[in-house]
């Protein structure tokens, strides 16, 4: 008997894709949601079922829980996976998915609601032992109280938005001086992104490294780490390219951080896939926030551990117990993933429209998540990135000879894309040490491409 009867698949692109395959291998039949601009993309293609559920605007289209939770009754769904982004991280929805007599494939509305707070998140971890990044007990009431908490926690500090995502809603004051303005720009930020104006801050960290850990937790009480992601290069607080392992993290420091992290959700009562974000610097660890979805990055932890996430997932949420424990899960290699997004490589801008020819890259190792084929037309509606690219090797160097090789392969043609931003960062000494922060990749791009 499959774990569910029907799939329904809250997403597009290269996710949708993703998250069809796991349900095929486990037999499970899917439904693709999509909107009018997407009729010809291949999560439609390649799916059992389809519905068109609105306009191109995500808003009316793919944020759409109305649209969404009618395609499911249509079509007899009796589960909903979310992807990333979306509706993936919205509480009410995932209630209104259950109060439907529906599963919703990831954690319980509460956790959400919890984490997507980013003030109530950190509260819950400092009351569970998890180490925090030094900044305010929770939201500032107003100016003085960020003078007050910066002049505590040392320049220069973060204004960050309580319900902040994507970079945004976030500014940095390096002095006193420059306080007032941070706060009045992150909250006008938020106010207008997340119609949420309350802000908290944090101490500006000068040299850490993003490294998150991956969670698996089921409906039985076990929770189990996956090991970390090093997601430091970035750009505008956006992931670029991830590793797994981190080239900075000993297994030591893996085992107490993932101990300090799985004690913590096993008491939360946490199930289903989640992300703890952290800040390292000085071999220090610091809480940043949580994600309760599958992440962007997920694959070079499933090449690392050889467990597929969404599978995991979708046995969850049916209930069925993991059915290992820490002891059994093994790190083996060393994984890289860069995102390729529809972009000019230079400019950053977006750069839509007609895909003339498309060859993936291949052989050992090798992995191309992406839904992309020759004669695609890429909207210009929604996120820019149109393929991850995955290596893996038994070590890091031979990850990197693999990557250079796989993205000398990749052709996209007919858009610029951001595959020679990526050829430039593995010809780097730098980056072929390991031996980067997340300032790192600005600067690289300031230097390399005159931005
Ligand atoms: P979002 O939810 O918008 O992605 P995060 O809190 O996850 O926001 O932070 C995104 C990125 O911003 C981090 O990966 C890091 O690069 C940077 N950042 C966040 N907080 C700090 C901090 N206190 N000091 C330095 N950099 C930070």
């Amino acid at each position: 008997m499959p774990l569910f009867g029907k799939v329904l698949i809250a997403n597009r692109g290269e996710i949708a894709l993703r998250v069809q395959r796991a349900c095929r291998e486990l037999g499970i039949p899917t439904v693709a949601v999509h909107s009018t601009a997407d009729a010809e993309a291949m999560h439609v293609r390649l799916s059992d079922e389809s519905v068109c559920i609105g306009p191109p605007s995500a808003r009316d289209s793919y944020l759409n829980m109305a649209s969404i939770l009618s395609a499911a009754h249509v079509t007899g769904a009796d589960a909903i996976h979310p992807g990333y982004g979306f509706l993936s991280e919205n509480a009410a929805f995932a209630e209104m998915v259950e109060a439907h007599g529906l599963t919703f494939i990831g954690p319980s509305p509460d956790h959400i609601r919890m984490m997507g707070d980013k003030i109530t998140a950190k509260a819950a971890m400092m009351r569970l032992g998890v180490p925090l990044v030094p900044g305010s007990d929770g939201a500032l009431s107003d100016l003085d109280a960020a003078r007050e908490v910066a002049a505590r926690v040392g320049y220069p500090v973060l204004i960050k938005a309580a319900a902040g995502g994507g970079g945004r809603g976030m500014k940095v004051a390096e002095s006193e001086d420059e306080l007032s303005e941070a706060w009045h720009v992150a909250r006008t930020e938020a106010r207008a992104a997340f119609g949420n104006d309350e802000v908290y801050l944090e101490k500006y960290l000068d040299r850490p490294r993003h490294i998150e850990l991956q969670i698996l937790a089921d409906n039985h009480g076990h929770v189990v780490h996956l090991g970390e992601r090093d997601c430091s290069l970035q750009r505008r607080h956006q992931k670029i390219l991830e590793e797994a392992g981190s080239p900075a993290l000993t297994a030591a420091e893996r085992d107490e951080i993932g101990a300090t992290a799985t004690t913590a959700l096993r008491q939360l009562g946490f199930r289903n896939a989640g992300t703890l974000e952290f800040l390292y610097q000085d071999r220090q660890f610091a809480f940043i926030e949580m994600n309760t979805r599958l992440q962007v990055e997920h694959p070079v932890t499933e090449m690392v551990c050889g467990i597929d996430l969404v599978r995991e997932q979708i046995r969850i949420a049916a209930g069925e117990p993991l059915g290992y424990t820490q002891a059994d899960i093994e790190f083996s290699g060393h994984a890289i993933e860069c995102r390729v997004n529809a972009e000019d490589p230079e400019t950053f801008m977006p750069t839509p429209g007609r895909i003339q020819a498309y060859h993936a890259p291949g052989g050992l190792g090798v992995r191309v998540d992406s839904a992309l084929y020759a004669g695609y037309f890429v909207p210009p509606y929604y996120d820019s990135m149109i393929a991850k690219l995955i290596v893996h090797a038994p070590t890091r160097p031979q990850a990197i000879a693999r990557l250079r090789r796989a993205l000398e392969e990749f052709a996209v043609l007919g858009i610029k894309t951001t595959l020679p931003l990526h050829q430039r960062i593995v010809e780097d000494p730098q980056f072929q040490a390991g031996d980067y922060t997340i300032h790192w990749l600005e600067k690289f791009v300031a230097e390399h491409l005159g931005d």
